[in-house]
């Protein structure tokens, strides 16, 4: 199958309430242009001079997610170009990309990552930490971001019942967080869940935006960096 064949077929999997973030880390920017000419505009990637170099290269009217760990120091690249960080796990980092949209002239939008899976390997934060972070005075001082819901990475597993009570207590941390510290704030709204492998599953259980990537642009190859 082509790409415009995988991502339709992908789309017709996703109701229109869905946001679908076509991950395309690694990817040539030639793919990434079929997938445009295709129709789609939200792109996700997890490198901050890759996500830099592309939206230098690609039309403007695309939305770039970063989806990966993000090191302050490298905030600066992505700045100007990136439409919303899904992968901040510290106020640390908030106060960072604070700094930085405010140089740029401009708002970020910011999920907060958590931690859902039963491995450790994946990054997030937890319930205390979230928060620390959301109590601490400094949060609302920072003017240049706006924290628009939270973001959880299931267990790698074919245990679809392990990831739906994953995706199940990713839905109920967002539900905490709306009626504890966002009831007055419309823009915290979104909750994003669920990647190739399980994204229907996320769907039954509330995300509003999908992160996609080999089922649209196929594996991927980690050869070169
Ligand atoms: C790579 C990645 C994805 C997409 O993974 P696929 O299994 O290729 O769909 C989604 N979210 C994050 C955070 C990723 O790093």
């Amino acid at each position: 199958m082509t790409i415009q064949e995988r991502l339709e077929a992908v789309r017709a999997q996703i109701p229109p309430h869905v946001q679908l973030v076509a991950v395309s880390k690694t990817m040539p920017e030639a793919d990434l242009m079929v997938a445009y000419e295709a129709g789609q505009r939200v792109f996700g990637e997890n490198k901050a001079q890759e996500l830099s170099r592309k939206s230098e290269n690609l039309p403007a009217d695309i939305q770039w997610h970063f989806i990966g760990h993000l090191q302050t120091n490298k905030v600066k690249y992505i700045a100007s170009s990136v439409r919303m960080i899904e992968s901040v796990d510290s106020l640390k980092l908030l106060k960072e990309i604070d700094k930085q949209a405010a140089k740029s002239d401009r708002k970020i939008d910011c999920l907060l990552q958590f931690h859902i899976a039963e491995e450790d390997t994946k990054f997030g934060l937890d319930r205390a930490e979230a928060t620390d972070l959301l109590t601490d005075p400094t949060f609302k001082t920072l003017q240049n971001i706006r924290v628009c819901g939270v973001m959880g990475m299931a267990t790698f597993t074919d245990d679809a019942v392990q990831i739906r009570r994953e995706f199940r207590f990713l839905k109920a941390i967002f539900d905490w967080l709306k009626n504890d510290y966002f009831s007055n704030d419309a823009s915290f709204k979104e909750i994003s869940m669920g990647m190739s492998g399980d994204f229907p599953i996320a769907i039954e259980e509330g995300a509003t935006i999908v992160r996609v990537g080999s089922l649209i642009f196929g594996e991927r190859h980690y050869n070169k960096s």
